[in-house]
């Protein structure tokens, strides 16, 4: 009910169209239900005595009925155009809350939730929601007016032949019901299965040169055969429901004839009934059956509407956990003195501390380095700096300030990121480089394409700086999008930098190369670098050694060097 209410809320901004969609449904719901009347007054006219009566008579009716089917022409049009752009525009509102407030959630949520499942939210969710937003008040009214009426028209033309009709509907109706909800139910398990043997099938392409290397394909084929044949067996079930139903009503309808026409012409015998109001029952009975059918898949329309608007709300009811505080302020400039204190830190999926009583600091365009095993924290304690997480316990500012009375964006958009994997987006190289600063000139861009050392790559592509990159994209190699990425960061121009693992999927030429730009990004900007190797950080102003203790060691190269503990360890190994 609750989830009722809020659906409804969705129909707010097109109340005047939902409006006029009723009334549209109601009209054509009310032609043909006169029309059965109109054919009796007909008829009547037929059996005037002369031909000139009959004429004048056929003229008034010929022209009622153009007018009525015209009406319902302009009605049908109506519904069947603005209607399903009403469903569709709720959609697009729906859809465009569900991105709004993806972008919105915290890393947290992504952590747990995958993005195949979100993608279908937004495509197949959506979807079944906007079409019973459209259908289900829609054929609900026309349904229900159908019936009703045919039923009234029934009851006032012979109550004694009504009476047990509306007995074998109801039998009928439960029939259906129940059918109607086996079908369904092979109907999911269909799908399902479709969904296992698409997933089958994907894993063998996707590792299709796995397979091939180990002569495997006879195993992958048992595999695919046994879900392809899973997926017949869910057809057979789903066909024989399908048979059911479908003969079943048939069978039903037929019945509701038999019993018209026989115990109709028993009545006409005992005189209780006139033959031309068979003719008119025969009619209505069958304006009388269609919306039962109708009525019965709606019943599963709403089910599939309302299901997938649940799921909708579970997203857009989803508080997303790093959020401004209301006492937030922006950062003008950051200077770049970094503070971390007592800062402690647990996944909220799993209590056990990843990080206690950690504690640095970094003056203003200084640089320091985090080494340690992997799975130590080293990447958790830069990720609580942008605040992508916030610290369950001590706390860390920027020049003095707590980052969480800081505005986010203020604070993001002056901290740059270069991560072991890259992303680019589908579009050009110029559009990738640019993204760290939208506004970009031309000569921004290949400015800082020059500082990253990729210019040069890119002026020798055929299309140069429009080069089309991402996903279908011109294949780049690990070391050119680590630079493009590289160029990016030159060019959001950040007071603070994280570099983690920028270079350690990359072979040692490449990362030499890009070591260099690295070193020029990192200058009069303060610094944090994760590397695995260690030549890379000799020169950082401090070097945290982490474990899974906590910082076990710190102080400079040479100073650590000197204290022949894990870091010398580490070094003489390498
Ligand atoms: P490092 O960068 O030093 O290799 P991480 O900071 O990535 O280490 O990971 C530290 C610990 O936190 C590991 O035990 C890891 O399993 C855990 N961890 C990392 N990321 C997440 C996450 N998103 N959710 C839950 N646990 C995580
Ligand atoms: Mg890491």
């Amino acid at each position: 009910m609750e989830t009722m209410k809020k659906f409804v809320r969705y129909y707010e901004p097109y109340k005047g169209v939902f409006f006029l969609d009723l009334v549209c449904a109601a009209v054509i719901s009310f032609v043909d239900l006169v029309f059965p009347q109109i054919l009796r007054m007909l008829t009547k006219t037929l059996f005037a005595e002369s031909s000139a009566k009959i004429l004048s008579g056929l003229l008034p009716i010929g022209a009622g009925l153009f007018l009525l089917y015209f009406l319902q022409t302009g009605c049908k049009y109506y519904v069947s155009y603005q209607g399903h752009m009403m469903g569709a525009r709720m959609e697009r509102d729906m859809r465009q809350q569900l991105f709004d407030h993806y972008e919105k959630l915290s890393f947290s949520y992504y952590d747990q939730n995958n993005s195949g499942q979100m993608m279908s939210k937004l495509v197949s969710d959506l979807f079944d929601i906007s079409e019973f937003a459209h259908h289900g008040p829609e054929n609900l009214f026309i349904s229900l007016i159908k019936i009703a009426g045919s039923f009234v028209f029934l009851f006032l033309i012979n109550w004694k032949l009504a009476i047990p009709l509306l007995g074998l509907v109801i039998v009928m109706l439960i029939f259906s019901y129940g059918q109607n909800r086996k079908m369904q139910a092979t109907f999911m398990d269909n799908r399902r299965k479709i969904g296992d043997m698409n997933s089958s099938l994907q894993d063998t392409l996707s590792g299709i040169r796995v397979v091939q290397s180990f002569a495997n394909e006879e195993i992958e084929r048992e595999k695919f055969e046994k879900s392809n044949r899973a997926f017949l067996v869910s057809k057979n079930a789903n066909y024989h429901c399908m048979g059911n139903f479908m003969s079943g009503n048939l069978f039903f309808q037929g019945m509701m004839y038999l019993m018209t026409l026989v115990f109709g012409g028993w009545l006409i015998a005992h005189r209780q009934m006139e033959p031309a109001d068979l003719a008119m029952y025969a009619l209505y009975i069958g304006i009388f059956i269609s919306p039962i059918q109708i009525l019965v898949e709606l019943t599963e329309m709403m089910q599939k509407g309302l299901s997938g608007f649940r799921r909708f709300l579970d997203v857009v009811e989803t508080e997303p956990e790093i959020v401004d505080a209301p006492d937030a302020k922006p950062i003008e400039t950051i200077k770049g003195h970094v503070c971390y204190e007592k800062v402690s830190f647990h996944y909220s999926d799993d209590e056990t501390l990843v990080l206690s009583d950690v504690s640095f600091e970094i003056p203003a365009g200084r640089s320091i380095a985090l080494v340690g095993p992997s799975g130590s924290g080293k990447t958790t304690i830069c990720s609580l700096l942008p605040r992508f997480y916030d610290v369950t316990g001590g706390k860390i500012t920027v020049d003095g300030r707590d980052v969480r009375k800081i505005t986010l964006e203020s604070l993001r958009s002056q901290i740059g990121l270069v991560q072991q994997d890259v992303y680019l987006f589908c579009g050009s190289i110029r559009e990738n480089i640019a993204y760290g600063k939208p506004d970009a000139s031309l000569e921004e861009i290949m400015e800082a394409a020059k500082k990253a050392n990729i210019h040069d790559f890119i002026m020798n592509l055929p299309e140069g700086y429009d080069t089309f990159v991402g996903e279908r994209g011109t294949r780049l190699s690990g070391g050119q999008k680590q630079r493009i990425s590289i160029a990016r960061v030159f060019l959001k121009n950040p007071a603070i930098l994280i570099l983690d693992e920028a270079t350690s999927a990359l072979d040692n030429e490449s990362e030499r190369f890009i070591q260099q730009s690295l070193e020029e990004l990192a200058k009069d900007r303060t610094t944090i670098t994760i590397a695995h190797r260690l030549s890379t950080i000799r020169n950082a102003d401090e070097i945290l050694v982490v474990s899974e203790n906590g910082i076990t060691e710190r102080g400079t190269h040479e100073q650590l060097l000197k204290q022949g503990g894990i870091y010398a360890h580490y070094y003489e190994m390498t």
